[in-house]
């Protein structure tokens, strides 16, 4: 049992207070529920521990990362968050799972060592990859499934993965794709359920070593997140380089064009890849290659980009969309014809608020970079 007070105290929860304007004018959360604010949870903690662990404050912070950054690195609500879900899950307390929770009932049958998945259906003839063996490694993440689930949903998960694909390609790299590839465990471990969690990194980080990879190469920022940052809290972590697709293009630049393409855009930073991995200039690096594109920023950039609304398939409600639509809207204020992202989840959530039948109607076209630099390949 995990004691809520070590944690507190650990997680500097208390600081909050000194803190409490700030971050509740930052907070995505307490910005459209005035029900939520991360001074609320950590008074609950500290008042009543027990009812911490039942209640729905939990699930709904979005454990996004600002209450560290706002805090100058002081406060991790993110991480405590983490940990407080894993007893609530452990207590039997669990946040609302969307999609009728397929998708992290998908993750869960994963981490059983007798599911054999099949992971690369989804290569077709275009792609050049390698099976088995080799230096470089790309991981394809939920992307099968997100698609399965919601294939209305476009610029789809696995055209973001075929188009990374295509640019790896292109640099001369035939990537191994892993035919026994799992989840990476995010979404289990942010939703506290650890063993599963654990199960996942053992057999991932046994499938990635026996590749023999020197590379691994992410599209996603929660799995890039977490095969960097949360497989080396748990179990050491990997032997090898971990990149997202982003950087290692960006690298590479000097080797692609791009045809012209008119459009002004602006960039929305993905909570994982901005504030966890310190991933910001890589992106913006490509857009600025593409010559018409022209980049404009939004006034939350960077390490205080807001979030897209909801994680981990959990909890997503009228506040998510609220805080999606108060983000699209954003962007359009800057004048961006379109919003570009990294992460295809933001991009699902995002295009998710943008669907004709959606709760309040907000046009903004929602691109996915990895997808409009493959689709401007020249030669
Ligand atoms: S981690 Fe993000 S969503 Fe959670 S309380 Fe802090 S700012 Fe709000
Ligand atoms: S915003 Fe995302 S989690 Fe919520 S319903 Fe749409 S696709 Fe599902």
């Amino acid at each position: 049992m995990i004691e809520i007070d070590k944690l507190v105290e650990q997680y500097n929860i208390l600081d909050v207070g000194e803190h409490a304007e700030k971050l509740n004018e930052t907070c995505p959360v307490a910005g459209v529920n005035l029900e939520f604010s991360p001074e609320k949870i950590a008074m609950l903690a500290k008042k009543d521990p027990g009812a911490l662990v039942e209640s729905p404050l939990i699930w709904e912070c979005l454990a996004c990362g600002l209450c560290r950054q706002v805090t100058e690195q002081r406060v991790d609500m993110s991480l405590f968050i983490r940990n407080v879900r894993e007893q609530a899950s452990n207590s039997g307390f669990h946040g609302t799972e969307t999609h009728g929770g397929m998708l992290i009932t998908t993750q869960r049958l994963s981490a059983f060592t007798s599911a054999n998945p099949r992971r690369t259906g989804w290569i077709n003839e275009a792609l050049k990859v390698e099976s088995g063996k080799g230096k470089y490694l790309y991981w394809v993440g939920g992307a099968p499934f997100f698609d399965a689930v919601m294939p209305e949903l476009k610029p789809a998960a696995l055209d973001s993965a075929r188009a990374a694909i295509l640019l790896l390609n292109k640099l001369g790299v035939r990537p191994v794709v892993l035919e026994n590839e799992r989840f990476s465990g995010h979404d289990l471990l942010w939703t506290g359920d650890t063993k599963g969690f654990r199960s996942l990194a053992d057999q991932n980080m046994l499938a990635i070593k026996n590749s023999g990879a020197k590379v691994l190469i992410v599209s996603s920022p929660e799995d890039y997140y977490t095969l960097a940052k949360s497989y080396a809290e748990y179990s050491g972590g990997l032997d090898c380089e971990i990149c997202h697709i982003t950087e290692f293009v960006a690298n590479h630049l000097s080797e692609l064009k791009f045809s012209e393409y008119r459009q002004r855009v602006t960039y929305h930073d993905p909570c994982r890849l901005g504030r966890g991995m310190g991933v910001y200039d890589a992106p913006r690096e490509i857009l600025r290659a593409i010559p018409g594109v022209e980049l404009v920023e939004m006034k939350n950039t960077r390490d205080y980009s807001s979030c897209c609304g909801t994680s981990c398939w959990t909890n997503c409600n009228r506040y998510s969309k609220l805080i999606q639509i108060n983000r699209l809207r954003e962007a359009a204020s800057v004048g961006a014809e379109a919003l570009v992202t990294t992460c295809w989840e933001c991009a699902i959530h995002f295009n998710c608020a943008t669907r004709p039948e959606a709760w309040r109607q907000v046009f903004m076209d929602v691109s996915d970079l990895t997808v409009l630099a493959a689709s401007l390949l020249q030669g």
